[in-house]
């Protein structure tokens, strides 16, 4: 449902460094792929360039078969939740996971019903009222989660969705998370630094080094057979 053929994106104009060096990617219908790889290896920017948020040097984006040169990030069909969040701080939490939903029309019974399921979902019931700004750091992060998953997208791009939260919290989401992908058909790309939940999310297991793909493969592959001394290393063996 997600192709990237040879995407480029280079800061700094043509002669500067590549965030992304030729990437080929490819995900299937109702496929969780996970994105590893070291900070600055490109996950992010990765994430970007699929949403339409980031401008390419070279390459094509293709979603169900579709060239998405030229369509704007709204009219895409995919949802991407931030590493910084960019929640609304001006708008309470409700409004915030609401927000996709009046962009889509969804009438206003069925919004407050998904606001307050997924609200629940990521352990904050009762909590749409309240302003952004007085909720701590992970509290913010599930708010922006909950937003993610509200429109339901046909791809939904997770940039660390539980990098701020404790490990009990993070286990019960992943195992909703998937029951949940599963049920709504989702096609999933998250980015995680956390192994542990790749292993659990993903059925494919993507490492990236300096804006390439190092390995690519089923979680079991990569750490039994990781393509090179890099990806070895990132897994944290020795040898
Ligand atoms: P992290 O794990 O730290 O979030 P990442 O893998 O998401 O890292 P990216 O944010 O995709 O990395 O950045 C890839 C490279 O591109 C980095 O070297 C970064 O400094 C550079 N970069 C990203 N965005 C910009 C920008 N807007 N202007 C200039 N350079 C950028
Ligand atoms: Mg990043």
């Amino acid at each position: 449902m997600l192709r990237l053929d040879d995407v480029s994106v280079r800061f700094g104009g043509p002669a500067g460094q590549a965030a992304l060096d030729g990437v080929e990617l490819d995900v299937a219908e109702h496929e969780t792929v996970c994105v590893l790889g070291p900070s600055g290896s490109g996950k992010s920017t990765l994430l970007r360039v699929v949403a339409g948020l980031q401008t390419t040097d070279g390459g094509h984006v293709l979603l169900e078969g579709r060239d998405q040169g030229g369509v704007p990030a709204h009219k895409r069909g995919v949802g991407l939740m931030f590493q910084d969040h960019q929640l609304f701080p001006q708008r309470d939490v409700g409004a915030n996971v609401a927000f996709g939903l009046r962009m889509h029309h969804v009438p206003r019974a069925e919004q407050d019903a998904r606001v307050r399921a997924l609200l629940e979902l990521v352990g904050l019931p009762g909590a749409a009222r309240r302003a952004v700004a007085s909720l701590s750091g992970g509290e913010q992060q599930r708010v922006a989660l909950a937003r993610a998953l509200a429109p339901r997208p046909r791809l939904l791009m997770l940039d660390e969705p539980l990098g701020q939260l404790d490990r009990s919290l993070r286990e019960r989401l992943v195992v909703e998370l998937r029951e949940l992908f599963r049920e709504l058909g989702t096609t999933v790309l998250a980015v995680t630094h956390d192994q542990g939940e790749a292993f659990a999310l993903a059925d494919r297991v993507v490492v990236m080094r300096d804006g390439r793909i190092a390995q690519s493969g089923t979680p079991l592959d990569v750490w039994q057979r990781p393509a090179d001394a890099f990806v070895a290393r990132f897994l944290g063996f020795d040898n």
